[in-house]
């Protein structure tokens, strides 16, 4: 008697248990956001400000993780700047480590440096206070936070998504939203791997850069021009179309590395490169971290948004195709999408169309220019060492304009008025860019005002693409 009393209370605190763990790790929201870098981060602030309730920000790292990254730290002082006037304490709280006065463009020869007075334009940021910041701000709007979480699947049901997330504990935890905002970076599950988005939202082996970077000090006499500068060197024999960077932190602490396309990753170490042609400049320095990254840089995908779901930051590759530059366009999109969220999930209007204004609003803002930028891209990519030297020296490859034409339309013009030189030229590589950017042009102009219609356009538009990809190839 006394035996099966005991039994049914331990039975009963183990069902309570129980049902506490399904209570904690199952919960509806207004938004899923995945990922809490600097997308997720504005994605989630944007929707809250713009009044959405219950807002999920879920990430797989442990929550003093979040915002570490290796990467360059190199961003717009207007994003900055706008960031600090939506209340995200940034340079009082030492998130920026340097301001850069001077960028210089250097041939493979080091013959042609185009030495661009930024002047303040461009700021080196401490990577992960900079997160840790973004992320503290962002959670203070009343968002709950999933840290140490990692998006496994996700479901439709009726109208929700129910999204399934490894943790530390033996159930998964479970969330439902009508919306997901995917901002989980470069690897996005939803964009790859899911069978949601199509082929030609996948980024292939030459449309995305491994990394290596270092954050050193250097010891001893360092040549004046890399102080407080950020240099872009541009190689095919040495990086296939990556470049060098030599980013100042201030002082002498300096972010260095360099990228490589995927295809050569097999042949080439960016590390070498980093011993070989990178630090042994320098008298003697002391690693303060290092690691390696993958960064997309391909032409926009051609869909950023399907039923319940939308793409921010580098889970939709928006992320400048020439420099591999994502931060601002993550921050960017991840806050369009926010204050679209805001707008829909009440009116409970969430479809593939009704999320179609995203895609247009990134297109103006930003994939216009970088479906444009993609063929200097490729350009780079397959253009040997003596080629580069020369465009680069006569000044038919103004590299500084090209990185610093800002809107679409400068690029747009600063591309025909160069077109009327590459068509003179002996070399096939520059014949047929003027054509393929018209052909870009006019593909963009055209693009669907709704879902129906991309099917054939997103054909059209990758096949001009691998077309002058195949045409200039150097490596079959
Ligand atoms: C080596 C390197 C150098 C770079 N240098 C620069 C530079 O100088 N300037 C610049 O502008 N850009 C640079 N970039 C690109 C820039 O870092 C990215 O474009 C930017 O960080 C994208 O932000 P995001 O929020 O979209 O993704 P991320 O910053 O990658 O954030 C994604 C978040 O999602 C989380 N996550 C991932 N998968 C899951 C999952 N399954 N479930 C839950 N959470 C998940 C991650 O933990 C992370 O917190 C560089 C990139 C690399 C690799």
């Amino acid at each position: 008697m006394i035996r099966s009393k005991i039994f049914i209370s331990i039975a009963s605190i183990l069902a309570k248990q129980s049902l506490l763990v399904d209570l904690l790790m199952k919960a509806s929201f207004d938004i899923i956001i995945v990922g809490a870098g600097t997308a997720g981060c504005l994605a989630a602030y944007a929707a809250a400000k713009e009044g959405l309730g219950k807002i999920a920000l879920v990430d797989r790292k442990a929550k003093n993780q979040i915002g570490s990254k290796i990467c360059g730290d190199g961003i717009g002082i207007k994003h900055i700047e706008f960031l600090e006037s939506l209340g995200y304490p940034l340079r009082e709280n030492g998130a920026v480590r340097n301001v850069i006065q001077m960028a210089h463009i250097i041939s493979p020869d080091t013959k042609t440096d185009f030495s661009i007075p930024i002047q303040g334009q461009l700021a080196i940021i401490d990577r992960h206070k900079f997160g840790q910041i973004l992320l503290n701000e962002t959670i203070n709007e009343h968002i709950t936070l999933y840290d140490k979480s990692t998006l496994n699947s996700i479901e439709r049901k009726g109208n929700v998504v129910e999204a399934k997330f490894t943790t530390n504990q033996a159930e998964p935890l479970i969330l439902s939203a009508p919306l997901i905002i995917d901002g989980s970076g470069f690897n996005s599950k939803i964009r790859e791997d899911f069978g949601i988005f199509d082929e030609y939202a996948k980024v292939k082996d030459d449309e995305q850069y491994y990394c290596y970077r270092e954050i050193c000090t250097l010891e001893g006499k360092v040549p004046e021009k890399y102080s407080d500068s950020a240099i872009f060197e541009f190689s095919y024999d040495i990086t296939k179309g990556g470049y060098m960077w030599f980013f100042n932190r201030g002082g002498n602490e300096y972010n260095m590395g360099t990228g490589i396309p995927k295809t050569w990753i097999k042949d080439i170490s960016p590390k070498k490169i980093f011993q070989v042609n990178m630090i042994n400049r320098f008298q003697s320095s002391k690693t303060l971290n290092f690691g390696g990254g993958f960064v997309p840089t391909r032409h926009p995908i051609p869909t950023h948004v399907k039923d319940n779901i939308i793409l921010i930051g580098d889970a939709g590759a928006i992320v400048n195709p020439l420099h591999g530059g994502g931060l601002g366009a993550s921050l960017a999109s991840g806050y369009i999408a926010g204050k679209i969220a805001a707008k829909v999930v009440p009116d409970q209007t969430v479809s593939e169309e009704d999320l179609w204004i995203y895609n247009q609003k990134v297109l103006e803002k930003y994939c216009l220019r970088y479906s444009i930028l993609d063929f200097y891209r490729i350009l780079l990519q397959n253009i040997p060492d003596a080629e580069l030297n020369r465009a680069l020296a006569e000044g038919y490859l103004p590299m500084d304009k090209i990185f610093y034409a800002r809107e679409y339309e400068q690029l747009m013009q600063l591309s025909r008025k160069l077109g009327q030189i590459w068509t003179q030229l002996p070399n096939h590589r520059f014949n047929l860019l003027p054509n393929y950017i018209e052909k870009i042009n006019q593909m963009t102009a055209d693009y669907p005002t709704s879902p129906e219609g991309i099917n054939s356009w997103q054909k059209d538009y990758s096949q001009i693409y691998s077309e002058y990809q195949s045409k200039i190839a150097i490596k079959k």
